[in-house]
């Protein structure tokens, strides 16, 4: 079986004409070789939605599209040619081209789930020589969200770990540690945080996990780590994520609120004062708040109204409000209401639970990395930490 591999801006030429003979040539070869498989990868490149500009648009780009299209229909329906097609645009495809007839079936690539992200890292792990006994699953489970690229790239980081330390197998260990290399990038190990950072991120990673744990009773995180990143981040919290989750409840919605308002509910608890360190968790907060009352329905005053519609579901999705100028200022009062009052519930809880929030900064101010077994044993069993004897780092006098 013959295999094409090209790229859709292979086909665009700077002559006119050129591209339009490209596909020829390549629609004859294929033929001649059939049974076999054509692969146009970026097809968005010559496949695009023809003049969109209104002006003259690119009679280049246009004649080799024509051309394609010409050869697909062409096509008798034993031929032994199939023609597959990849675009991360399928928005921006010229109507043409979907037509039945042309490409028969779309097949959506979303991100892999907890199996298939255990299955691409067997695949990229083949490459490489690891140690006996891996977990894959745990690896995948740590890993939620990552994309096929991401996975081939932890691979990758504890292949290259492994080498620069002059080890001929790649470990679990190295697996996990390139994991926080692929999301949140290496150990910053010349970072210098004052001591009074030290404690405000140290705070600030426990809020968001202790108000997670207080409000669904389970470990919330893998781990916890206050070293600095070069992503930037000053710490980084690793959540657990049990299988797959695609159905969330409008109280676990809100309760994901609350875990991101955590760490800046923290620094307020404890300091009385705020720092620029969550800028990403308003962000996330926002936008599930946001959806909430403009996707999912889940505010009493606009009932199953959809007040958004998403463009691209598979790069980012931006939405866009289909709604009066008088809603849409409605909608903003609403999401700010929401967070605010999940703020307030994670503000409650800390407080509440003040010393559990004292205890377990000032452990992992002091270790910089906890697991999240450490982290529910502090939190469960205060006895085996206060005995421990070592003088209290965290001083609440020092916080105003
Ligand atoms: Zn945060």
């Amino acid at each position: 079986m013959f295999h094409s591999f090209r790229l859709g801006s292979e086909f665009v030429e700077l002559f006119v004409g050129m591209g339009a003979s490209k596909v020829r040539d390549l629609f004859k070869q294929a033929k001649e070789k059939a049974p076999c498989i054509v692969f146009i990868d970026e097809i968005d490149a010559i496949g695009g939605k023809r003049n969109a500009s209104g002006m003259g648009g690119n009679d280049e780009r246009e004649q080799t599209l024509n051309q394609l299209l010409t050869e697909m229909d062409g096509f008798e329906g034993n031929s032994g040619v199939i023609i597959l097609a990849a675009t991360n645009r399928p928005e921006n495809l010229d109507p043409a081209l979907l037509r039945p007839g042309r490409f028969d079936r779309r097949v959506p690539v979303e991100l892999p789930d907890l199996k298939g992200r255990e299955d691409i890292l067997k695949v990229h792990a083949k490459k490489v020589r690891t140690e006996a006994g891996i977990d894959y699953n745990m690896i995948a489970r740590m890993a939620s969200g990552a994309s096929g690229a991401e996975l081939a790239n932890i691979i990758n980081e504890a292949a290259l770990k492994a080498v620069r330390e002059h080890r001929k197998v790649v470990t679990q260990k190295d697996l996990e540690e390139s994991i926080e290399v692929v999301f949140a990038g290496y150990q910053k190990k010349n970072a210098i945080l004052s001591d009074e950072e030290k404690k405000t991120v140290s705070y600030h990673e426990v809020g968001h996990a202790l108000v997670a744990a207080l409000q669904t009773h389970s470990a919330p995180v893998q781990k916890i780590t206050i070293i600095p990143r070069t992503s930037g981040a000053l710490g980084y919290t690793m959540q657990v994520e049990e299988g797959n989750h695609y159905l969330y409840t409008k109280e676990e919605l809100e309760n994901r609120i609350a875990t991101f308002t955590g760490g800046r509910a923290a620094e307020e608890v404890v300091f009385g004062k705020i720092t620029t360190g969550a800028s990403n968790d308003i962000e996330q907060a926002t936008k599930i708040a946001r959806a909430m009352i403009t996707q999912y329905g889940m505010s009493d005053d606009f009932d199953m109204v959809a007040m958004e519609s998403i463009n691209n579901k598979y790069l980012g999705g931006d939405a866009s409000l289909a709604c009066s100028d008088t809603t849409a200022a409605s909608i903003d009062a609403k999401v700010i209401e929401l967070v605010r009052k999940q703020h307030e519930k994670a503000k409650q809880l800390l407080e509440d639970n003040r010393e559990a929030l004292d205890r377990i900064a000032n452990y992992l101010y002091q270790k910089e990395t906890i697991t999240g077994e450490e982290f529910m044993d502090i939190l469960d069993h205060p006895e085996k930490y206060a005995q421990n004897n070592e003088p209290p780092v965290l001083d609440a006098e020092i916080v105003e």
